[in-house]
């Protein structure tokens, strides 16, 4: 907690009441969070928040590499993850939006040597897999 808002200060960011907010409320959810979730947490505090208010601020927290946004097609809202561990990727259901994390990169070094060929140079790459869960997928 305290070596995110420490990341924050060093990039000259104020420290608001609602942006900690938002951090803590990452710390009480479970792994992954939605802004809806992160928002029911937050006016817990601070009754006023809008869900406006989370937005900037997971897209801030985005950008600073403090959570990562998993894009989640057909549901209301992304899943954001606070990030813990090492560059890792996602299988996310479909059906019911359950996010497990795959614990190896599945993107080889041949890969990277195509896209090497056509003069890109990669900074980062992001790679969800979407599908059906175990659960989901033999009912
Ligand atoms: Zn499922
Ligand atoms: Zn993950
Ligand atoms: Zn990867």
């Amino acid at each position: 907690m305290e070596k995110f808002i420490t990341l924050l200060r060093e990039k000259g960011y104020k420290i608001t009441p609602q942006r900690r907010a938002v951090i803590t409320a990452f710390m009480n959810c479970d792994r992954f969070a939605t802004a809806q979730q992160i928002l029911d947490h937050v006016k817990q505090l601070y009754p006023d928040v809008s869900l406006d208010t989370v937005y900037r601020n997971l897209t801030l927290l985005v950008n600073l590499g403090i959570i990562c946004e998993i894009h989640t097609p057909g549901k209301d809202s992304n899943i954001y993850e606070l990030i813990t561990t090492a560059h890792h990727h996602h299988l996310v259901c479909l059906e019911c939006g359950k996010t497990e994390c795959l614990d190896f990169c599945p993107v080889t070094k041949e890969s990277f040597d195509l896209i090497g060929k056509k003069h890109f140079k990669i900074i980062s790459h992001s790679l969800e897999f979407y599908g059906y869960c175990a659960s989901c997928h033999t009912q």
